[in-house]
């Protein structure tokens, strides 16, 4: 049961946030669920409602670059509100209390909150050399994990890392990193990868929760599908230079300063799953291709190992054909244009021909007009003869001669 007594906007209200703000706030939360604008208000009512979300932030192998995208945007901002949604009861890096008193804290408000908090973890979790490289108050990093994930109401792991270990755990990393589904496998549990996520994100992810009481519909790895349910490359601003063959071949050429497709440059969105290009990051106001520079894929499960090299080209895929390469791509479409010629040769000749027999009938018409009435008769019943032979196969050329 969640069991702080400040209202969430109450809260927002002392923070200076207008009640436009807020509306506004709750307006961009159902674009970002996808969700149609009408529900707007529910959810202005659901958020406006409700009281904080209690949360133990932990942060283990990590380069606190989700606290900081959560943290950075310009006011008043989404990530206000987040500060707004949550009450931080533990997290090193914001937190005054150092040391044992700040240890001691994980303890309170899980006492305070049973199965009531959200655990938030940041970070990967080394398991090698019994955890040795990565202890928090003496103890090993994954143990706090197990032990706090195990009485929350939910675990939302954020970053690359904490989805499956991200970076310190990609080849030959030394201290046998895993994510958080690794070290507690039956948490419910929410995965928002990225390098680092985006703070819309877990905004929504939490006023999902506020305002239906249940958490977003995932994937098979957890991540949200309002979030990660959507190619990059299906969302993104320059797609349009990809369908004509636009391609940046070396950085900074002219293709590149006129903002063509990065796919020869190694951009992996054709493959990779995110949000990116909507939610953009820095109060919406970019994405890294829209900035300049691929996709590297780190929304995607072993992403270092199975995305990299960051500026190698895919092997040669494309989303909705699996097969085929951009190249085989550009082969279709002219291998297209060829048939279309065909057709639209077959179609004019066809009316080439229809044309020349109905001048022909007229001729045998105005013939028959000078000839004897039984002539005339003949001449007319040939000359209104349907045009079966107009479109048909002409049996032995003759008549086009
Ligand atoms: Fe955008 Fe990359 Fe797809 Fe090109 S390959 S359209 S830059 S996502």
């Amino acid at each position: 049961m969640i069991g702080l007594d400040d209202g969430l906007y109450a809260a927002m209200v002392r923070r200076g946030v207008t009640r436009r703000s807020f509306l506004k706030f709750a307006a961009a939360m159902a674009g970002a669920l996808a969700l149609p604008a009408s529900y707007a208000p529910r959810i202005a009512r659901a958020v406006e409602a409700a009281p904080r979300l209690p949360v133990i932030w932990l942060r283990g192998q990590d380069c606190a670059g989700n606290t900081e995208t959560f943290l950075a945007a310009p006011k008043p901002t989404i990530a206000e509100l987040v500060l707004d949604l949550l009450a931080i009861e533990y997290h090193e890096l914001l937190m005054a209390p150092a040391g044992d008193g700040a240890t001691a804290t994980i303890a309170a408000a899980m006492e305070r909150f049973p199965n009531g908090y959200v655990a938030i973890v940041e970070g990967s979790i080394p398991t090698g050399a019994d955890g040795v490289y990565c202890l928090v108050g003496g103890r090993p990093f994954a143990d706090i994990v197990r032990e706090v994930c195990a009485g929350a109401l939910a675990t939302i792991a954020v970053g690359s890392c904490a989805f499956d270990g991200g970076t310190p755990a990609a080849a030959h990393g030394s201290t046998d990193a895993k994510g958080v589904g690794a070290i507690v496998p039956d948490a419910r549990r929410i995965s928002l990868p990225g390098c680092p996520m985006n703070a819309e994100n877990i905004t929504a992810t939490i006023v999902h929760f506020l305002t239906f009481d249940e958490w977003p519909p995932t994937d098979g790895a957890g991540r949200p599908l309002f979030a990660y349910g959507g190619l990059i490359h299906n969302q993104c601003e320059r797609r349009a230079h990809f369908e004509y063959g636009e391609f940046v071949t070396t950085w900074g050429d002219e293709a590149s300063q006129k903002g063509w497709c990065l796919y020869k440059v190694g951009c992996k969105g054709p493959e990779v799953y995110a949000n990116c290009p909507t939610a953009r990051f820095a109060s919406r106001v970019s994405w890294p291709v829209r900035a300049g520079t691929g996709c590297i894929g780190c929304t995607m499960p072993d992403f270092w190992d199975q995305m990299g090299p960051a500026y190698a080209r895919l092997p040669g895929v494309v989303p909705f054909v699996p097969t085929i390469t951009v190249d085989q791509v550009g082969l279709a479409l002219v291998g297209g244009i060829g048939a279309v010629a065909v057709l639209h040769g077959g179609a004019s000749y066809v009316r080439a021909r229809r044309g020349r027999a109905a001048r022909r009938r007229a001729q045998r018409a105005a013939e028959a007009a000078a000839a004897t009435p039984a002539e005339a008769t003949a001449v007319q019943g040939e000359a209104a003869a349907p045009a079966a032979t107009d479109a048909g196969p002409v049996p032995d050329g003759r008549e086009e001669a």
